[in-house]
């Protein structure tokens, strides 16, 4: 479904280069939990912006339903984000003045009484049906991540990318982030990547990927 072919990631500045992703391929099949692991610096970031069209590779190609990133405009690709993909980061990026139910709307991509209906299961799901109307402040770091696991889902993507969505929470809350992740695959709604340089978190992973200087191994 979604696939890398000999993808290399080069930042330059000045006359240093730094090769962030060195020739990596690989393929994340519909309705799987993909980890990928690998120390800080290793260039886990750098291949999951690549893998989700954040980032155009310095060379190499991603493939995604048939459909070659490289040929598709910047809106292209940010309307593909949108509408197929969602994003969990360590940060939770919630927006302070809406309640956790607006947040959890702010992903969706049709703003209908379906949707509203379908965010308020999720928030059930994530064991926060009674602070709907909380205010990011009026919750923990552990509920704000499971709001921001919620938004990431509301649209039903294809492919949910979370990049060390437990690396400021306790090990018991983030293996309740990584379960509500791992349930989503599941359901059959989609693939689920999950960056950490955390193995605990990964013992429900299909498949764990290695990353070590910026390869696969
Ligand atoms: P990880 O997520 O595994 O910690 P990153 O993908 O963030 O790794 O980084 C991989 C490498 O690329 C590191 O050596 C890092 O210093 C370098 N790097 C990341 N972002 C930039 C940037 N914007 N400019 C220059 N170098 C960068
Ligand atoms: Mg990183």
């Amino acid at each position: 479904m979604l696939r890398a072919q000999d993808l290399v990631l080069d930042y330059r500045s000045g006359h240093s280069v730094a090769h962030a992703v060195n020739t990596v391929s690989l393929a994340v099949e519909g309705g799987s939990f993909i980890g990928l692991i690998g120390p800080s610096g290793s260039g886990k970031s750098s291949l999951m912006y690549l893998l989700s069209g954040l980032k155009r590779p310095t060379r190499g190609n991603v493939i995604f339903e048939g459909q070659e990133y490289s040929s598709m405009s910047m809106p292209g690709l940010m309307s593909l984000r949108r509408h197929r993909f969602g994003f969990v980061f360590q940060q939770h990026f919630l927006i302070n003045y809406l309640s956790a139910l607006e947040n959890v709307m702010v992903g969706a991509v049709k703003r209908n009484h379906e949707t509203a209906a379908y965010a308020q299961e999720l928030l059930r799901r994530v064991g926060l049906s009674d602070k709907m109307r909380k205010r990011p402040y009026e919750l923990s770091i552990g509920e704000r991540q499971r709001v921001a696991v919620a938004r990431a889902m509301v649209h039903k993507p294809a492919v949910v990318f979370a990049d060390e969505p437990t690396a400021s929470l306790d090990q018991a809350t983030g293996h309740e982030v990584i379960s509500l992740l791992a349930e989503y695959r599941s359901q059959g709604s989609g693939s689920v990547v999950v960056v950490t340089h955390d193995p605990n978190m990964l013992t429900g992973a299909d498949r764990v990927l290695q990353m070590r200087d910026g390869q696969l191994n």
